[in-house]
């Protein structure tokens, strides 16, 4: 067997998928809301038989474990190959797959680890590192978070890290990739951070990806230098996906069901000194999608602990969009006086207790604080924070949330919740009309719904087949009733066609042949058999699959009618529609 073969039959791809994404049974497979998009039903079906799985919602794609670990941690197909390979113990030949790509990310990894290790030398052992332990101590951040983060000081010195890494033996056009090392017009290179405070920035797995440096001194500099500096855009560090302490946080995110953003390095790395181990740093104040998708895999729950200047308070408004869109539950810890977490937790720890324990929903929190900037007692202050405040409430669709929240916002501006709803549903007539004026939109729909219904049909026909063990009367029902252009897709056609000529067996052995036999192009409706769930209990199957080729034949006849009645051909017509009677009446007495 080979190595892909080998890895799948040693890592079952249920026990897999599970440990990142918890599944339920349903009948023979199992199913969770998808991961790769946002949804409240579930759509994501994995299928202990085949060891595939598929999202049947707007994903509408699937495939393999290999598949499956390349979209969740966004990874070349070489890349998952060799976790896999070295999570299912199957030694890979060197050089039976090549993959520059892999190499050459694993390559600015190594370097970046060197240079961790480098900065981290110099923090913790070496006299040239004395300011920087200083002014970590100054930040309350005792010896053993240091470590936990790794983090390290950049000398000030202009080529002491290229001349470490070039002893380790990499050329500078490899340091320059890893964003370490600037060049010169003059084709020159020097150490990108120099006199820095250095976080290693790193993927879910640890791998050090970049850095973010942080000058000591900024009264002295007068504003000239960047207080934070971050490793540019390279082959591994793309800014827009980066959390800080993702890596040290990710288990208790998914023990806690609970995910606190805070916008700073030492917001982050306090947090945890402190207990609060689920916390992680978005590095500034924009909450993108990429980050939104990230934390969705491992919580549906985010506690904003953000600045309280106007940047941070913009940032939980702009994210609320985004992160509503994704179904989150937020709260958001109000820090009263405090600066930042940071300043909290290194001041008074208890407080920042107190206001975590006192989190509010994001929408109580937004009715707090829009009507803090608003004259109450006026009905122009009171119009201002309900029109601020709807936008949101025409997002909640939960009867019961609503409700409570009406009724605080409706206490809050002293203005009855009857006049309140008759703004809301202003708000959300407008709101419709601004959709559909945009044309050809009830259309496209309607005939999505029709595809829908027949690609079910059709699925539901492949499930009978490789599930139930009628195969042979299905096999032979089928023949007799559908003929070539009744299939919604050819391949299913094929699939059908090929099963057929192994009907002389048992059905055991049927699946066994089409197994061994399958051509790459039917595997897809033949996995699809396998994913599309069959109802349970004291079944007639037989029946079941009569109705179900009969249903199918009824759609094609009907979409076969409908192109007839265009081309005026009288006698074909009257043949189709005498056809379609016939199978109306016989599926109105099975
Ligand atoms: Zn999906």
């Amino acid at each position: 067997m080979d190595a892909l073969g080998e890895i799948k039959k040693r890592i079952d791809i249920v026990e897999f998928i599970n440990k990142h994404v918890p599944l339920q049974k349903a009948g023979r497979n199992f199913k969770a809301p998808c991961p790769f998009h946002s949804e409240k039903t579930p759509s994501f079906v994995v299928s202990p038989d085949r060891q595939i799985w598929h999202c049947f919602g707007a994903c509408n794609e699937g495939g393999d474990i290999f598949k499956f670990l390349m979209k969740w941690e966004n990874l070349t197909f070489g890349e998952a190959l060799k976790i896999l390979a070295q999570e299912a113990g199957v030694k890979l030949e060197k050089g039976s797959f090549v993959d520059n790509d892999w190499d050459q990310k694993q390559k600015l990894i190594t370097i970046n680890q060197y240079a961790a290790d480098f900065y981290q030398f110099l923090l913790e052992k070496h006299r040239l590192g004395n300011k920087a332990r200083q002014y970590l101590d100054s930040r309350g951040v005792n010896n053993k978070t240091a470590k936990y983060f790794y983090l390290g000081y950049a000398p000030k010195s202009w080529d002491s890290l290229l001349k470490f890494l070039t002893k380790k033996g990499y050329t500078a056009l490899e340091i320059l990739a890893a964003g370490l090392i600037i060049k010169t017009q003059g084709n020159r290179f020097y150490d990108r951070f120099r006199s820095r405070l250095m976080f290693p920035l790193t993927d879910l797995r640890g791998n050090i990806l970049g850095f973010s440096g942080r000058v000591m001194d900024e009264t002295t500099k007068g504003g000239q230098e960047m207080k934070y500096m971050n490793t540019p855009e390279t082959a591994i560090y793309h800014k827009r996906e980066n959390l800080f302490g993702l890596h040290q946080g990710h288990k208790d995110i998914r023990e806690q069901n609970e995910i606190m953003l805070v916008e700073g390095e030492f917001d982050a790395i306090l947090a945890h000194q402190f207990g609060y181990k689920q916390t992680v740093a978005i590095k500034g104040s924009a909450l993108t999608q990429d980050h939104l998708r990230l934390i969705k895999r491992l919580t549906n729950r985010i506690v904003f602990a953000l600045d309280m200047d106007q940047a941070g308070q913009e940032a939980i408004r702009r994210s609320i969009e985004e992160a509503e869109k994704f179904d989150f539950q937020m709260h958001v810890v109000n820090l009263k006086s405090g600066k930042d977490p940071a300043d909290v937790l290194q001041s008074k720890a208890d407080d920042f207790a107190q206001f975590y324990k006192d989190k509010q929903t994001i929408y109580e929190y937004l009715i707090d604080s829009y009507s803090l900037k608003q004259d109450l007692s006026t009905v122009y202050g009171q119009k201002a924070v309900i029109e601020a405040i709807i936008p949101y409430l025409a997002n909640i669709y939960n009867p019961i949330l609503f409700d409570h929240y009406l009724r605080l916002l409706s206490e809050k501006t002293n203005t009855p919740g009857e006049t309140i709803k008759r703004a809301l549903f202003d708000y959300r007539r407008k709101q419709k009309q601004g959709k559909k004026d945009q044309s050809g939109f009830a259309t496209t729909r309607e005939s999505d719904k029709k595809k829908n219904v027949e690609e079910t049909l059709e699925n539901y026909l492949l499930a009978l087949l490789v599930q139930t063990s009628e195969q042979v009367y299905l096999l032979k029902k089928a023949g007799q009733e559908l003929s070539e252009n009744d299939y919604y897709s050819p391949s299913t056609y094929k699939l059908f066609k090929l099963a057929q000529s192994y009907t002389e067996t048992t059905p055991k052995e049927i699946l066994e042949q089409l197994n061994q036999n399958l051509p790459d192009e039917l595997m897809d409706s033949y996995n699809r058999g396998f994913l599309y769930d069959l109802p349970t209990g004291d079944i007639d199957w037989k029946k079941e699959i009569t109705k179900n080729i009969l249903k199918i034949k009824k759609y094609s006849l009907k979409k076969q009618i409908q192109e007839l009645m265009k081309s005026e051909n009288e006698t074909a017509l009257k043949l189709k529609l005498k056809e379609l009677t016939k199978v109306e009446k016989t599926l109105s007495i099975i």
